[in-house]
């Protein structure tokens, strides 16, 4: 990949939990409670070491030592098991083995030069996960870069509202928020209320954030508001191309311009819209930008079942996308070849 052209890799252990609102089902390698034969559960007990969230925090720090500076880990906190998603549906932090588990998998990461993306996933649990995530970012990103990032899915409604807090955050403490702004991937099992009402709501929502944050105005926040913007860092994380290569246009013109804006580094999902990673990749005059990441999830075939299933339903959209991109360029081969056609039988 990065012999391609491509700055580094996202690294992912698939391993997760995902929570159906339509049947209040929860899916997931590790979603049992834990029986007598693995001995006391309950969290309080001093000795106890919960067996899933070891399982995780073991997965989790192999994938570290599969990356390389400069790349990225990206974490499924729900992969740690019952537990840690019953913490998180009660919106709350995870039991301290988990927190312990994540101090370890951070020191690692950033001892290598890695950085970390906290995953975004179901309704159901990310208010406890965007808890995490704003614990570490408050802790890891104290040098002027943001060592953690966490998740913001446009396609929520609630997101503009979830990401003036963490502003606030910030600015109050002092740390780099990062930003790794997504659409959204769990429409299939998220409560739909929840989620804008059309595409181009969703749409609307994820360049607004993108293009706010690289022109350092959001909401109240920048010089058209009344507060700091604080320091952020931006990821890009997305399979639409009109996104992406306008808010890669929007940076450059900010940088060469000498404008304020803040970095940005794009991704998408390896196996999944090489046309978009590739015209990114084309775009660079020069300057390394933009920096372009591809993101692969390992594990079990069980464990990444779920992962398969949203990529089986995204790909749905992609090959109508494929269909449309092969469309145009029949098209304007056709055109071409008229014009030479014209061009020589003229007298
Ligand atoms: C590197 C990487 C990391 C990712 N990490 C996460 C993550 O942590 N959490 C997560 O949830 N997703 C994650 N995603 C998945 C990402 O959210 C999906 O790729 C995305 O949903 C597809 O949107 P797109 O930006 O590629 O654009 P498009 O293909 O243009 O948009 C499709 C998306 O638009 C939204 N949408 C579609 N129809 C409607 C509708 N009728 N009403 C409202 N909205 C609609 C949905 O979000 C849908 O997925 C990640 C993707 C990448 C590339």
């Amino acid at each position: 990949m990065k012999d391609m052209g491509f700055r580094g890799m996202i690294l992912t252990y698939a391993a997760e939990t995902v929570f159906d609102h339509s049947t209040q089902a929860q899916n997931g390698q590790r979603v049992t409670a834990l029986t007598s034969k693995q001995g006391d559960v309950s969290i309080n007990a001093p000795v106890y070491q919960c067996p899933s969230i070891e399982a995780w925090r073991e997965g989790t720090v192999q994938t570290i030592y599969m990356t390389e500076a400069e790349d990225y880990l990206a974490v499924k906190l729900t992969g740690a098991g019952v537990k840690v998603t019953e913490a998180f549906a009660a919106g709350e932090l995870p039991p301290q083995q988990m927190m312990d588990a994540l101090d370890e998998v951070c020191t690692k990461a950033k001892d290598r030069k890695v950085r970390i993306l906290v995953d975004a996933e179901s309704q159901h649990f990310q208010k406890g996960i965007s808890r995490v995530a704003l614990e570490l970012m408050r802790k890891y990103n104290r040098d002027g870069y943001a060592t953690i990032y966490n998740t913001y899915q446009a396609y929520l409604k609630s997101t503009p509202v979830t990401l003036a807090n963490h502003l606030a955050v910030a600015n109050e403490d002092g740390f780099t928020l990062g930003l790794k702004l997504v659409r959204g991937a769990y429409m299939a099992t998220d409560e739909r209320s929840l989620i804008h009402d059309t595409k181009e709501d969703t749409d609307n929502a994820y360049n607004t954030i993108a293009q706010g944050a690289l022109r350092k105005n959001i909401g109240e926040f920048g010089d058209k508001g009344s507060r700091d913007f604080p320091s952020v860092n931006l990821f890009l994380a997305s399979h639409n191309k009109e996104s992406v290569v306008a808010a890669h246009q929007l940076h450059k013109h900010r940088v060469m311009s000498g404008l304020p804006t803040v970095p940005v580094r794009f991704a998408q999902l390896h196996g999944m819209s090489d046309e978009v990673s590739f015209s990114l990749l084309q775009m660079n005059d020069g300057d390394g930008t933009p920096e372009v990441y591809k993101c692969s999830t390992w594990g079990s075939m069980g464990e990444c079942l779920a992962y398969l299933l949203r990529r089986a339903i995204e790909n749905r959209d992609a090959v109508l996308r494929t269909d449309s991109e092969y469309r145009a360029l029949k098209k304007e081969a056709f055109r071409r070849a008229k014009a030479v056609f014209s061009l020589s039988s003229s007298p």
